[in-house]
């Protein structure tokens, strides 16, 4: 019997935790499927660095990994101070200087890059800084300075994030530095670009566009994290490849009580449109401290899972953590004791009726056939990765093999909870051979033994077969070939 292997997959931060030699090598030996390259931290070609060691150990270990670019949005930020960091006490006063070249701060002041901000608040208002876990209150505005006091406890380190309680700070979206980043991460090559603060479709297309015109076809991926986006969810979705329940902002623009149905709504509006949809922040936050997580954080990765994401993501537990690797360790096993727990009955009531399109036909077809016959595994020729992704959408107790010659597409997929991309080129193959080659190479990395079933589909793959869209039901044989069991 093969091993049951994780579905959910699993997408890291990486930052000055994981640049250590050998860091990265064993975050994808633990289970990291897509890294997340934060814009908002550390210099471009400090990201275009680790981009390029990402696609070296990826290679090394031999698996396929996708790279996230998040671009910075208009989120208002803290600037540096002079030791890094400082400790803060409740009842201390702590200034913020809204002011472009402020000095580096300490444990009294730092500088504020938005200089608008005086405009905005006032006495009495908290407020949050990363991601709430900081918390100041306003006393009083002096021209650029704001006089606050300390709420509680804490450390604040360099850049952390800043809004107000109830939000109301955020500006507007796709700033002229995402669209400049936009072309950056173009040249670097990735293979996903995040929209921080999204707020309409329109924000998703603008993105999506200036993406093309640099001939990057990454997957776009809108971040939910604020009122607006809330609101304009439908559309947001249908613009997006890709949807993040970005729960650190989310939670402070919108208030934490209402983050549990919020994920839950979003994950369903993401699943019916057929798209893959990523949950993030502070899934297991005191490993950024300590080397087991707490029992609230198992429950919260698990329940996630339940929810149905397809991705569950770490932020500073990976970027600035000190068990970076612990922390993959820790998802991997918890995504897994979720998925043995629970078992989603694949809903084809819930399912899209209106099938106009070939491929999403036969990817239901092969979804039927998969639960009804009982199969080991579904095997799908897939170009761009479209017949995988709906077929992911299922949530099939089987497996779902992705196979393309195409590096962007399987990387892309790597995103996708139950597909596993294969690497094969079966150009100038009959559908027959095609078929029988990529079988052999599943037996072959242990994948599929003797005996197994599986469904075949080349739902998209006619360019070079010439064909019309196929779905096969085969048996894999004792020479480790497939023979059908009969056309269907
Ligand atoms: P966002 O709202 O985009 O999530 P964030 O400030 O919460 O912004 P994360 O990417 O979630 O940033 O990472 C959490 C923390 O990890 C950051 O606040 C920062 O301290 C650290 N970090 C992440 N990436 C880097 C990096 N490239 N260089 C330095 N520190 C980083
Ligand atoms: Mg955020
Ligand atoms: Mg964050």
């Amino acid at each position: 019997m093969i091993e049951r292997q994780r579905r959910t997959k699993i997408l890291a931060t990486l930052g000055p935790a994981t640049d250590a030699p050998g860091v990265l090598d064993d975050l994808f030996r633990a289970g990291v499927n897509v890294v997340r390259l934060n814009f908002s931290h550390g210099d471009p070609s400090g990201q275009a660095k680790r981009a390029a060691e990402v696609r070296a150990a990826a290679n090394r270990v031999g698996v396929e990994v996708g790279i996230l670019a998040d671009l910075p949005g208009p989120k208002i930020r803290i600037e540096r101070f002079a030791e890094g960091n400082v400790q803060l006490k409740a009842g201390d006063r702590f200034d913020l200087i809204a002011k472009a070249d402020a000095a580096p701060g300490d444990a009294t002041q730092v500088g504020v890059s938005y200089l608008g901000l005086p405009q905005d608040v006032g006495p009495g208002d908290v407020l949050l800084l990363d991601d709430g876990l900081m918390q100041l209150q306003v006393v009083e505005v002096q021209g650029e300075r704001i006089i606050n006091t300390v709420l509680n406890d804490g450390v604040l380190s360099d850049r952390k994030g800043l809004n107000k309680q109830g939000g109301g700070l955020s500006l507007g979206a796709l700033t002229e530095r995402d669209k400049e980043l936009i072309g950056i991460v173009a040249k670097i090559g990735v293979d996903f670009i995040a929209v921080s603060f999204c707020r309409n479709a329109q924000d998703m297309n603008d993105a999506r566009a200036i993406a093309r015109q640099h001939g990057c076809d990454a997957a776009l991926v809108s971040k939910i994290e604020r009122t607006e986006a809330i609101e304009n969810l439908e559309e947001i979705v249908e613009a997006s490849d890709v949807v993040m329940v970005a729960r650190g902002d989310l939670g402070v623009e919108i208030g934490d009580a209402e983050l549990p149905g919020l994920q839950k709504k979003i994950i369903k509006a993401a699943l019916a449109q057929n798209k893959v949809v990523i949950t993030a922040t502070q899934m297991l936050q005191s490993m950024v401290e300590s080397p087991i997580p707490t029992r609230a954080e198992v429950l919260d990765v698990a329940n996630s899972v339940i929810d149905g994401t397809d991705a569950v993501m770490l932020s500073a537990e990976t970027a600035a953590g000190a068990y970076p690797v612990k922390a993959v360790e820790a998802m991997a096993r918890i995504c897994l004791g979720a998925e043995r727990q629970f078992q989603i009955d694949t809903d084809f009531n819930a399912s899209p009726r209106n099938l106009e399109r070939a491929d999403q036909a036969i990817a239901m077809a092969t979804m039927f056939l998969s639960q009804h016959v009982g199969v080991r595994a579904i095997v799908a020729m897939t170009e761009s990765g479209g017949t995988a992704r709906y077929l992911s959408r299922f949530r099939a107790k089987a497996p779902v093999f992705a196979v393309t010659r195409h590096d962007g597409a399987r990387r892309q997929m790597a995103l996708m909870r139950d597909v596993f991309p294969i690497n094969f080129d079966s150009r100038g193959f009959t559908p027959r051979e095609a078929a029988r080659g990529s079988i052999r190479l599943l037996v072959e990395a242990g994948l599929l033994q003797a005996g197994d079933r599986v469904v075949f589909t080349s739902g998209e793959h006619m360019e070079t077969h010439g064909a019309t869209n196929t779905l096969r039901l085969l048996e894999v044989g004792n020479d480790g070939r497939a023979s059908g069991l009969g056309e269907l």
